[in-house]
């Protein structure tokens, strides 16, 4: 697995549980022969390498790497959603992707994420 490109990081306010501390975002574009399963599988083993420990969800993490988008592959299995099931409704993430590419579309609704990103800051 290659490393392509990196957005700037973010820092964010948490989400869902609110007393801890902020989080730092960043997207990456990696370019993989691994197919989306195998590759969700290599990050879960690059989580725990990097010191992840097991806790709460939505609690503070070492590390989170998830997998937002997979060229235009749509996946909805109970272990893997692609796109991200939380891709179109947080602003940073979808900053940083259109800071990597402006030219991305979400599979789901044919919108580019520029236009999807337009209409969330409108709402
Ligand atoms: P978070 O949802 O906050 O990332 P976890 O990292 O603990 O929480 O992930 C919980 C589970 O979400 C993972 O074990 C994985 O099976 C599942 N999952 C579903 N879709 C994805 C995705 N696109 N990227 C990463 N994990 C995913
Ligand atoms: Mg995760």
């Amino acid at each position: 697995m290659s490393v392509i490109s990196c957005s700037s990081f973010m820092e964010t306010d948490p989400w869902g549980v609110a007393d801890q501390p902020r989080f730092i975002n960043a997207v990456t574009e990696v370019q993989t022969s691994l197919s989306p399963r195998p590759l969700l599988d290599e990050l879960k083993r690059a989580e725990l390498e990097l010191g992840r420990q097991r806790r709460s969800r939505w609690g503070p993490r070492e590390i989170d790497l998830d997998i937002l988008l997979y060229n235009q592959t749509i996946i909805d299995t109970p272990e893997l959603t692609i796109p991200h099931g939380q891709l179109t409704n947080r602003r940073f993430v979808l900053v940083q992707l259109v800071e990597l590419d402006d030219r991305l579309i979400d599979p789901r609704c044919g919108k580019s994420l520029c236009r999807i990103l337009r209409e969330l800051d409108r709402t």
